[in-house]
């Protein structure tokens, strides 16, 4: 059920591991380890918001570098949560891929249908909890990791708002745009007016690089501060950026089967030609939809139900 499918070290490099939060924990908002600073003065309300993922550790890192430093908005409202604080506590070094989630991806519930429906798990639970927190914010940052060691990027849904933000940040330099969601659940930067068209607001996912490399958590820290400066809340220089690369997502390729492998050993970014095989999945082939077809965050282990590979193409 669970056997690699990449050729990853079986024990990844722990640079960044889980540190105590529990001094995080009472907040100011009467939600548990929602933190919420309000200048007076006129400005968005910004939510950073971290461990959406609970083995994502750079976003821990980057919310603690807020809190920890006294960061206060100059203008608008700055609100800093930790969201799956119950998956990132089941952490365990020998097992550090694991902690991603308790039972539902918390990434993906965010519609009415899950939000208001019967169904229970310390996700919905925690999502229930933190649906004011997201509904309130005027603009998001989400942060996150990857499994395996490839290039940082931004994930949101294709409107123009988003594009224009996360551009004019420019780091990370690669962003893949979702023209029609993410095609497995609704992530967080969806919920509400972010998932429409003119819904109005900035919402993005920062993909920081690996789980637990120190250079992730130092890039999800700057691009946090970079975040709150393109909109005002705090001042700092934005430096030039490098070029940018797009990426259009096409399909999100789902796990049917414990047999689900990779045609050759990936990491993301690979390239195919239009109909090669990227992956069998017991019967069905997987192959690429067109030509210059982009991976991007291929799965390290084979478990149904979970997103396999995101399939893309160059803008
Ligand atoms: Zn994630």
């Amino acid at each position: 059920m669970r056997e690699p499918i990449a050729p990853i070290s079986e024990q990844p490099l722990l640079e960044v591991v889980p540190r105590d939060l529990s001094a995080y924990r009472a907040g100011n908002t009467g939600i548990p380890y929602v933190h919420r600073f309000v200048s007076g003065r006129p400005g968005p309300h910004v939510l950073v918001n971290a461990l959406t993922h609970g083995n994502e550790l750079c976003g821990m890192v980057a919310a603690t570098h807020l809190l920890d430093g006294g960061a206060r908005p100059a203008a608008g409202t700055l609100t800093v949560s930790f969201a799956n604080v119950a998956a990132y506590e089941s952490f365990d070094r020998d097992k550090p891929f694991d902690s991603r989630q308790l039972v539902h991806n918390f990434n993906r519930v965010w519609s009415p249908e899950w939000l208001d429906g019967s169904e229970d798990s310390p996700e919905l639970r925690r999502a229930r909890e933190l649906r004011p927190v997201v509904a309130a914010a005027d603009h998001i940052l989400d942060l996150h990791s990857t499994s395996q060691a490839a290039q940082p990027f931004w994930v949101y849904p294709a409107f123009e708002r988003n594009a224009a933000a996360a551009l004019a940040i420019g780091r990370p330099s690669v962003h893949m745009v979702m023209p029609s969601g993410l095609g497995s659940g609704t992530p967080v930067i969806q919920h509400g007016r972010h998932g429409e068209p003119d819904g109005g607001g900035v919402a993005l996912v920062a993909e920081c690089g690996q789980h637990f490399l120190q250079a992730t958590a130092d890039l999800a820290v700057e691009v946090t501060l970079d975040f709150l400066a393109h909109f005002g809340l705090i001042e700092r220089e934005v430096k030039p950026r490098e070029a940018q690369r797009r990426f259009e997502l096409l399909q999100t390729v789902v796990i049917r089967t414990p047999e689900f492998r990779f045609a050759r050993p990936v990491v993301g970014f690979e390239e195919f030609g239009e109909g090669e095989l990227i992956a069998t999945d017991g019967p069905a082939e997987i192959r690429s939809p067109c030509d210059r077809c982009t991976i991007f965050m291929p799965a390290r282990a084979a478990i149904v139900g979970r997103e396999a590979v995101y399939l893309t193409r160059p803008l």
